[in-house]
């Protein structure tokens, strides 16, 4: 279930890095939605978030932890930020291997797009 993720991870493919380390990998999105925007994936290859388990909790933890060190780099931790990890069809996964979007750098609006 290799994605491009992996590749981007073992250094196969070029992307901007802003940090790493044995369980994780973070790098700028190809796309990004905000003027701070990093993916942060675990090295290990979960597919989405109904294919973490107790084991993985750890990692999951961890994520959360290296997510507060980029928004403090990026210099959002004040202003504050969002995290958000998308599930599936109905979330529009696009890429099936899990990972967190840090978006922030200016005011990110309601959660949703209300209906
Ligand atoms: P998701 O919809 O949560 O699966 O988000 C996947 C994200 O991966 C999107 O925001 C894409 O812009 C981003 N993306 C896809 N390919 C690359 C790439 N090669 N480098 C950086 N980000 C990427």
């Amino acid at each position: 279930m290799a994605t491009i993720f992996t590749r981007i991870i073992k250094g196969e493919i070029p992307s901007d890095i802003v940090y790493r380390d044995e369980q994780v990998t973070a790098f700028r999105d190809i796309e990004p939605q905000a003027p701070t925007h990093v993916l942060i994936v675990p090295n290990k290859e979960i597919a989405t978030v109904n294919d973490v388990t107790p084991e993985d909790e750890q990692l999951v933890g961890h994520m959360f932890t290296v997510a507060r060190l980029i928004a403090e780099n990026e210099g959002v931790a004040e202003s504050g930020y969002r995290l958000l990890v998308n599930c599936n069809r109905d979330a529009n996964q696009e890429v099936f291997h899990l990972h967190m979007h840090l978006f922030g750098g200016r005011q990110l609006g309601p959660m949703l797009a209300r209906r």
